[in-house]
């Protein structure tokens, strides 16, 4: 063990099932390099596992708690007697956090927001930010699992269960950890963002030093204190989904929606069981615009879904005609084993799927290019993702990695790859767009 990992104390109280939760939370804390000591003095912090179970056992509790506060200070309770957090509270305002019985994450993520682990980089295999399949610049920050909505199409609820948001603070010190170790761009996913914390009833966590509650735009006025860019992805369109406008506006969060629309037929949207109420779309779009002019809108869609009519498509294409995103993903329907669209009557032909699918990428491109067009002579900033013979491959605002376009600089070859550059817009096809560098992080 390094001599500056961080030290913990440990207090066991109670049965045997508190016994193997002290156990768990003992191996995780030797897991992730925490020094376990025997005695307050030398501890950093120290938790004390309680029992709640005869009122012999609660004050003997009480006074083990009062016992560390008074010879360490520092003090995480968790166990039994965490469930009557409001008697602890009242004896001992000064304690740092309060869990229930076997809630190991809570008490971990304590710990490490009292005594963040010393990363050993000769002794620890794993770095700080968790093993990442992305480049070191960007990554992927999952905020739940699983959905409590039940589209037709999709069998997500019924492999990963209702929606679980992660406490918010649990969150959030995840990203700071991300950008301590290099990350420059945050991207928010999970299976319905704008649900963020409806599972936990948008429960408060504290977290530098401030309350956040867990929801989507608390997240994101949190994210946002982290100076880096930070994109949404998967976010319905619920009216509180307004709420985030203004941190577009201000340049703290990134003017960027991915709002899987999938239709814009209303009977479609119905037989899909989608969530989100498309009547006012459009109207809600033009005001997203007005507020934030450079908002990216990125949407996918399915046509050909069972059913779809000649004038359903229509209005499809109408909407998309109207809305005017600036990027889309379409897909012809398929149906999925064990999705309940399968029994839907009236299936679209193939062929009229893919003849349907044809057209509406064609209108989707003629829009998609005319918007990219309209960014020739502008000033952007971009994220550079790799520099190769022919220059640097980089992003703007408006695109996300994986699925939307580049900004190729062709004078980008001594670019560093997540650095930030200026360049000014010099053409666009369809996708992306050509730019030369005027200024370089
Ligand atoms: S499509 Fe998305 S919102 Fe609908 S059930 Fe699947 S995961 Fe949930």
């Amino acid at each position: 063990m390094s001599r500056s990992s961080p030290r913990v104390g440990f207090v066991s109280l109670g049965c045997p099932k508190a016994l193997v939760d002290s156990e768990r939370i003992l191996t995780q804390l030797k897991v992730e390099g925490y020094a376990i000591v025997p005695s307050y003095r030398d501890a950093d912090a120290v938790v004390v596992n309680t029992c709640g179970f005869i009122d012999a056992a609660v004050q003997e509790s009480l006074d083990a708690i009062g016992e560390a506060l008074h010879e360490n200070g520092k003090v995480i309770v968790t166990g039994c007697l965490g469930k009557r957090a409001d008697l602890i509270r009242e004896a001992y305002p000064d304690v740092l956090a309060i869990s229930g019985p076997q809630d190991y994450a809570s008490v971990m993520r304590a710990v490490h927001a009292a005594l963040p682990p010393k990363h050993d980089p000769f002794l620890d295999l794993v770095p700080p930010t968790g093993i990442k399949l992305t480049p070191k610049h960007y990554a992927y920050l999952k905020i739940s699992e699983g959905c409590n909505h039940r589209c037709s199409f999709c069998i997500i609820p019924s492999m990963r269960g209702d929606l679980v948001s992660r406490p918010v603070d649990a969150v959030l010190i995840e990203a700071e950890k991300l950008v301590a170790g290099g990350v420059r761009e945050l991207l928010v996913i999970s299976q319905d963002t704008s649900a963020y914390g409806v599972d936990l009833k948008y429960a408060s966590r504290e977290w530098r030093g401030r309350s956040w509650r867990t929801r989507m735009t608390e997240l994101c006025a949190g994210l946002a204190e982290l100076g880096v860019w930070t994109r949404l992805h998967y976010v319905y369109p619920y009216p509180h989904v307004d709420e985030v406008m203004p941190l577009m506006a201000a340049g703290r969060l990134l003017p960027y929606l991915d709002i899987p629309f999938q239709h814009a037929s209303p009977r479609i949207l119905k037989l899909m069981k989608r969530p989100g109420n498309i009547d006012k779309t459009l109207e809600r779009i033009g005001r997203w615009r007005k507020a934030v002019p450079e908002l990216t809108l990125r949407s996918t869609f399915i046509v050909g879904f069972p059913g779809e009519t000649d004038a359903e498509f229509e209005n499809l294409l109408d909407f998309l005609r109207e809305a005017r995103l600036d990027r889309v993903g379409a897909f012809a329907y398929s149906p999925v084993d064990g999705a309940k669209a399968n029994d839907l009557p009236d299936p679209v032909p193939e062929e009229l799927k893919e003849d349907r699918l044809e057209q509406f990428m064609a209108v989707q491109a003629e829009i998609s290019a005319a918007r990219l067009q309209r960014k020739i002579g502008r000033r952007l900033t971009v994220l550079v993702d790799r520099v190769d013979a022919d220059g640097a491959v980089a992003r703007s605002t408006a695109d996300a990695p994986e699925i939307d376009g580049v900004v190729r600089i062709r004078d980008g070859r001594r670019l560093q790859p997540g650095t930030f550059a200026e360049v000014i817009v010099e053409g666009a096809d369809a996708h992306d767009l050509e730019a030369r560098c005027v200024a370089a992080d």
